[in-house]
């Protein structure tokens, strides 16, 4: 091999690096329960790989990660069906993990469903939670701002302005960053920068003027509530 052809090849290699950066697995370790079953048949194994991808570049576009460096660094996502009660779905490292159970007694669109769960589960291992400090409520509306951004929130959520307080969380949490989001665009993917070495509450009052609580007041008087 001539050296320019060398280098050509190397180049390529690196080209091909550089567009694959992430790796999906997927593992049905369910395959014998009716909810492993339905997976397999609603699902299954290619259509999941290709919602991890789409769902990574979907959540680096939100949170405004353009380079390698602003992001985590995760060379690989593995995706496990398993046989488990409780909750629908947990992240942790670089491991998603669905319950079979949950497949298997959704009733609807459970492929719809399953893909919003994976948007919401993949937005954990991309998210920054602010060195352990983020409120938990605050880390899970996040995940499901993104799951809403993606047009994958089920239609059981909760109206804009419903709800207690505003890291209630999930859906509540989501609704309240969405209008936050309005205010002023791409605040979710800045509060989510801020939130790569720590948290503070004053991230909402350098990012929109107000503290969260007057935030939330206004966030209620605007719907009525
Ligand atoms: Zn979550």
């Amino acid at each position: 091999m001539s050296r320019h052809v060398y280098a050509l090849s190397l180049l390529v290699l690196l080209a091909i690096n550089t567009v694959s950066a992430v790796d999906y697995t997927v593992t049905n370790r369910a395959t014998g329960t009716a909810g492993g079953a339905r997976f397999n048949t609603v699902i299954g194994v290619d259509y999941s790989k290709q919602t991890l991808a789409s769902a990574t570049d979907f959540i680096w576009r939100t949170f405004q990660q353009t380079n390698a460096a602003d992001r985590k660094d995760i060379q690989t996502v593995n995706l496990f069906i398993d046989v488990m009660g409780g909750a629908p779905a947990y992240s942790v490292n670089n491991e998603i993990h669905v319950s079979d159970s949950y497949i298997g007694g959704y009733s609807g669109d459970v492929k719809t469903e399953i893909t919003g769960v994976l948007y919401h589960e993949m937005t954990h291992i991309w998210q920054w939670n602010g060195n352990g400090q983020a409120p938990g409520g605050l880390i899970e509306g996040i995940a499901d701002f993104v799951r809403l951004k993606a047009n994958y929130a089920p239609s059981h959520w909760v109206q804009p302005g419903q709800g207690d307080k505003w890291d209630q969380g999930y859906d509540v949490t989501a609704k309240f960053l969405d209008y936050c989001n309005d205010l002023k665009n791409g605040f979710v993917a800045e509060l989510n920068k801020k939130m790569r070495t720590g948290y503070s509450a004053q991230y909402f009052v350098d990012l929109l003027g107000k503290t969260v609580d007057q935030l939330w007041v206004d966030y209620k008087a605007r719907y009525g509530q």
